[in-house]
């Protein structure tokens, strides 16, 4: 890319929130100023990151605190001002998020491994209060990747292999996807080069490939929808490299892989997917038991979309994802699509969204409150929360799970009495032991009995969510 500049940036913020290119510009000089004579490892002056990371924002169409902020982001570690000073100058929106994003200082720790467990849980906890801070973070750790080749070889693994382990994981919970497949293929650069450049040729030469056949099938539905006078849309998408590395890693051979390649239909309103689905079908035929309905039952991250792998021409399969343009706007930016729709006032309706639909929000407090350390937090956190998931169907609805739940765990999120007076579970029509872990899918039923004896101590080691742990715990008094 041609090296950005500060009109770079007021050109993007000024498509979306023209009022607020003074306050932005005052941040950028204010950032130039107390960051002046420090250089980035590539020798480029250091405001040149902070610089990119609001733009990145600013594709997003981030309110201006969140620019503001990420323009200031790396003034409270490397510079003398303080939080309290920024407040000041800006306000104190600004100042909370520019904290958040700072590292808690390494005179407060004896080893390397204490303060980076205690920053790993800095961040993590950050989402209870304003989603925003985790995505400066995610902007932030886009950018040092897209710059990594200046690091050493070992930063350059170990920095990849953190933003997979945490930053992927987190940017999937909020559904940012669009920076989650560019986190995820610059990790894998680093990560193993031979594999990337291998996988980066072959899918090239799919994309080359199957183009007429797309062609052809692109002409086809567009003609099938006119013919309908449904306006639509069409696009093409290939699987990121990284996505595509994970499937052969579990076996796949690159022509089973389903959805290598997707066409998307957007299609103006809800009313017009369904009837899409019937034309698309109708043409060409689905496997049926590829075929999803996100509309009517999103995933936690508010996606929603209609999914369908069909025989296209000459037999291809091809996913098909049909969905209004909101609906694509949020499989692009998840939770920060709403920026796009209230610019000033989103980040109320995402904490909102966040804490009402997502089971992450409930179960990061529910860990928060009961592991005082840093480490065994984050370890419950990787475990419980960004771990593999599993859903469920229970008597009271679907459940999403960490993998490795079972009927003890669904008891105790139905309700702490339920769990207490657990007898025994019925998994998909048989009879179970209470500590059987669940698989994807599975139905539950959960026994209960008022003269039942109630959990014990081996129920502890049985569960897997904190929420479950910490009922037991409280009805075995321990
Ligand atoms: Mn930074």
């Amino acid at each position: 890319m041609e090296k950005l500049t500060l009109n770079d940036l007021l050109a993007k913020v000024a498509e979306y929130n023209i009022e607020n290119l003074e306050i932005v510009k005052k941040a950028y000089y204010y950032a130039e100023e107390l960051h002046r004579g420090q250089k980035r490892q590539s020798g480029e002056d250091y405001i040149v990151h902070p610089l990119n990371v609001a733009y990145i924002l600013a594709e997003m169409y981030a309110d201006k605190d969140t620019i503001c902020a990420a323009l200031l982001h790396d003034t409270l570690e490397d510079t003398e001002i303080t939080k309290e000073q920024i407040a000041k100058d800006f306000n104190e929106t600004v100042s909370y998020l520019v904290d958040g994003v700072t590292k808690i200082s390494r005179m407060n720790f004896s080893t390397k491994e204490e303060q980076n467990m205690a920053n790993t849980r800095k961040i993590i906890t950050s989402m209870r209060n304003d989603i925003r801070i985790i995505i400066i973070k995610l902007a932030d750790r886009l950018h040092n990747m897209r710059t990594l080749q200046y690091k050493s070889e070992d930063k350059q693994k170990e920095n990849s292999q953190e933003t997979l382990l945490l930053y992927v994981r987190l940017a999937d919970r909020i559904g940012l996807h669009v920076l989650k497949r560019e986190l995820e293929d610059l990790s894998l650069q680093y990560i193993n080069n031979d594999e990337y450049n291998r996988i980066k040729e072959m899918r090239l030469k799919v994309a080359e490939d199957s183009k007429e056949c797309i062609q052809e099938m692109l002409g086809t539905i567009n003609d099938l929808l006119n013919n309908q006078n449904i306006p639509h849309e069409e696009m093409v998408r290939i699987k990121n490299i990284y996505g595509i590395y994970k499937k052969i890693q579990r076996g796949y051979r690159l022509t089973e892989i389903h959805d290598l390649l997707s066409l998307k239909v957007i299609v103006d309103n809800i009313n017009d997917c369904y009837p899409t689905l019937r034309w698309i079908h109708w043409k060409y035929k689905p496997i049926n038991r590829k075929f999803k309905d996100y509309i009517s039952v999103c995933k936690p991250n508010g996606y929603q979309s209609l999914h369908t792998t069909i025989f296209g021409e000459d037999g291809r399969l091809v996913q098909t994802q049909i969905r209004t343009p909101q609906m694509n706007q949020v499989a692009s930016y998840g939770l920060a699509a709403n920026w796009g729709d209230y610019p000033e006032n989103a980040n109320l309706v995402m904490q909102q969204e966040w804490k009402t639909n997502d089971p992450f929000y409930d179960s990061l407090v529910e860990i928060d409150s009961q592991y005082a350390n840093d480490k065994e937090f984050v370890d419950q956190v990787y475990r419980e929360l960004l771990g593999d998931r599993i859903s469920v169907y229970t008597q009271t609805g679907k459940l999403e799970l960490p993998k490795g739940a079972t009927p003890i765990d669904v008891a105790y999120n139905i309700h702490t009495e339920v769990g207490n007076n657990m007898v025994g579970a019925i998994i998909n029509g048989k009879e179970a032991e209470i500590g059987k872990q669940l698989k994807q899918n599975d139905n539950v039923r959960i026994i209960t009995d008022d003269t039942s004896i109630g959990p014990n101590a081996s129920w502890l080691t049985q569960t897997a969510t904190t929420k479950a742990k910490r009922k037991i715990k409280e009805a075995i008094r321990i």
